[in-house]
């Protein structure tokens, strides 16, 4: 009797307690319904679905209606500056990150903000030297948890209702020349991340997996081996170092992991994507030649325990920084009239070849060119490797190198459409003359945030009349079916629906909609501000909705004219620091919402400052200086929105402002990360070279 009553009132606790705690959503976010294609409703992991295909079977907003598409609601989001990353819809609340790792929760059918969460970046990272940059590109959703990663390299995991931090851990040390930028991915009760610094100083890249649940760690896999004395981690280690000649591991070798996981529940398996040589150069790296596993390769590791299942090395030996970081898409294709269909990966990364892998062995399909490639003929189907050029590693004399360091295709996502079996890449057409004449080779060294590169890149004849285009690439065949020349870039990434519809936001301001079988352009949006982040869809009490970031951001963004010549317009298109609203914008077809026009492009004018005498060796020296800042000030001192324009700004013009923000970080809570080693000298100089360019281009 004691006891029923006991049970009785255990159960009734029981109840209770579950009724209280109960999320308003009953629905499992698992493996199975991230990787679930057929819903319609949510956006779940960073490229939509664990496939990463970017595709939406939804089709109420489709080729015959949506050039009636209209503003629904929007959010201004005056702070930001860098707009990159995908959303996430779950159960109707859009998650996104935004400038400096700020996350916000806004209910997906009004923008009204829900909820805000601040991992305070800048007090992490203040007082320390930083490098990298303070915009990211997402956010990953797994059994109600939100997943993020900073800049300065901690991890965290969110609860998606509440916005509440369940835990947090530091990925790296905070000293060092490391940091993130990408997407954590949640998967199999794991969440992974890596991270970026190869161009910062030496470094050895790798990625850790931790429990979803508590943020320990589970497993690391290491994508260069490191020095022999030391013993090997594992026996892919062991193998990769046979690959590597000289001391690689006083360079760090690089491979950082920085973009590009895909989880493939068919196989249980990781894929990760990884980096370029650290320093480019082989000759300083490995200088007895070799391949240099596992940079620039996919890597499949065992999804439970990190073990090593197989590679494919896209650019072996790499030298031009041909990083293998962009987006691996799982997709079924058929392939000849017989076979079944080949489990594929399609890949287009840095080096401007488009790779189908079989993902069930690791074994090159088929590999084409989708840009223009002076460095290798064709790959090769029979070895898998690249066919190269002679004088392409610049052995001898200078070399003219297309794809550049900014790639055929970077991390601007790439979608794939089931329906057209086409996938749509922003592509790039960069070319660079490498150089390592008058480069002490066997005496260089790269310092910790100093960095480098290990060759020059020297301008070059571009080599297409337009610097970017969209291409629909057909993997079965492994041709070009259509291509529309772009006269500015980067352009953002690319969202297919089953509506026949192709969206992409581009660097002029364009938010636009294809007809994703034949490119002809159905509908066209000034938003009056560049974008480089990917749209999404999701329906809603069955409605239709697309939602776009918009901020002009992104690595070519801060560095902007670096390759810009008379020919490419560049990224120089008047989206100045702090001039326009950042904005998340939604559209449906019945949308009705006003939304504020953005001012006119605006180019910033130097100051003229004709009290400051120039010292011209001292500026021809913080010309070298400027090195440390033209990832955001852009390249010669000409500024494209990611940071302001020194040229127009009254800091440098006095000693003690621009040693309080250089050197003190002053304005650390914008993002300018302060460096307390640099002297005063050094600083003079700096003031001397921005003076000049200032004068220079007034
Ligand atoms: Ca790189």
């Amino acid at each position: 009797m004691k006891n029923s009553f006991l049970k009785a009132s255990l159960y009734l606790c029981l109840l209770v307690i579950s009724a209280c705690e109960k999320a308003p959503t009953t629905i499992s976010y698992d493996d199975a319904a991230i990787a679930n294609e057929s819903q319609t409703n949510d956006w779940l992991a960073y490229g939509r679905t664990h496939n990463e295909r970017r595709f939406s079977p939804s089709d109420q907003i489709n080729e015959g209606n949506v050039a009636k598409l209209k503003v629904d609601w929007f959010l201004d989001l005056p702070k930001d500056v860098g707009l990159v990353s995908t959303p996430l819809v779950v159960d109707g609340t859009l998650y996104f990150t935004g400038t400096m790792n700020v996350i916000r929760a806004v209910n997906a059918a009004t923008g009204k903000l829900l909820w805000e969460y601040d991992p305070k970046v800048a007090e992490a990272i203040r007082g320390t030297q930083r490098t990298g940059w303070k915009h990211n590109r997402g956010i990953s959703f797994y059994e109600g948890k939100l997943f993020a990663a900073t800049w300065d390299g901690r991890l965290f995991a969110l609860d998606a209702q509440s916005g509440k931090e369940l835990w947090m851990v530091r990925t790296f040390d905070i000293d060092r020349a490391l940091y993130i930028t990408g997407a954590p991915k949640a998967f199999n009760g794991l969440v992974l991340i890596g991270n970026g610094g190869t161009e910062s100083g030496p470094t050895r890249g790798w990625v850790t997996a931790y429990h979803a649940d508590t943020g320990e760690e589970a497993w690391k896999f290491y994508i260069v081996p490191g020095n022999p004395a030391d013993g090997f981690e594992n026996a892919a280690m062991e193998m990769a170092a046979k690959t590597w000649t000289g001391e690689w591991w006083r360079h760090g070798g690089g491979g950082n992991a920085w973009h590009g996981f895909t989880y493939d529940p068919e196989f249980n398996a990781i894929y990760i994507g990884t980096g370029n040589g650290s320093p480019w150069n082989r000759k300083i790296r490995s200088p007895g030649g070799g391949d240099n596993l596992f940079l620039c390769s996919i890597v499949a590791l065992d999804a439970d325990t990190g073990e090593y299942l197989w590679h494919y090395q896209t650019t072996p030996g790499e030298s031009w920084d041909y990083n293998s970081n962009m987006d691996i898409v799982l997709a079924d294709l058929a392939l000849g009239d017989d076979e079944k269909p080949v489990k594929a990966i399609l890949h287009a990364p840095k080096n401007g070849f488009f790779y189908v892998i079989d993902r069930e062995t690791g074994k090159l399909v088929s590999a084409e060119p989708f840009v223009e490639t002076t460095w290798a003929t064709h790959i090769d189907i029979e070895t898998g490797r690249p066919v190269e050029v002679p004088g392409a590693r610049y052995e001898t004399d200078t070399a003219y190198i297309t794809p550049n360091a900014y790639g055929g295709h970077s991390w601007h996502a790439m979608s794939y459409s089931s329906e057209t079996g086409l996938a749509y890449i922003p592509a790039q057409h960069y070319a660079t003359n490498y150089s390592d004449l008058g480069f002490d080779i066997e005496g260089f060294q790269m310092e910790p945030f100093v960095g480098g590169f290990g060759v020059n890149p020297l301008p070059a004849e571009q080599p297409e009349e337009y610097p970017s285009s969209l291409i629909a690439w057909d993997p079965v065949n492994q041709e070009s079916v259509w291509e529309i020349p772009q006269k500015s870039g980067p352009n953002g990434g690319t969202l297919t629906t089953a509506g026949n519809l192709l969206f992409q936001g581009r660097a002029d301001g364009r938010f636009l909609a294809y007809d994703a079988t034949t490119g002809d352009e159905l509908w066209n949006f000034d938003m009056g501000l560049g974008m480089t982040a990917a749209p999404i869809t999701f329906e809603l009490n069955g409605k239709q909705y697309v939602s776009m970031l918009v901020g002009w951001g992104g690595g070519s963004a801060g560095i902007g004219s670096l390759f810009s010549t008379e020919k490419y317009s560049g990224s120089n298109l008047g989206w100045d620091y702090g001039k326009h609203m950042r904005r998340l914008v939604t559209f449906s077809l019945d949308g009705s919402a006003e939304m504020p026009a953005q001012p006119p492009p605006h180019f910033p004018e130097p100051l003229e400052a004709p009290e400051f005498e120039i010292d011209a060796a001292l500026a021809q020296q913080g010309a070298l200086e400027f090195g440390a800042c033209l990832g955001c000030h852009g390249f010669n001192a000409v500024a494209s929105g990611m940071a302001p324009d020194l040229r127009a700004s009254a800091i440098p013009l006095e000693k003690d402002s621009f040693a309080a923000v250089v050197r003190d970080g002053a304005l650390v809570a914008g993002g300018m990360p302060g460096t307390p080693g640099i002297s005063d000298a050094q600083l003079e100089a700096l003031q001397h070279y921005i003076r000049h360019r200032a004068r220079e281009t007034l």
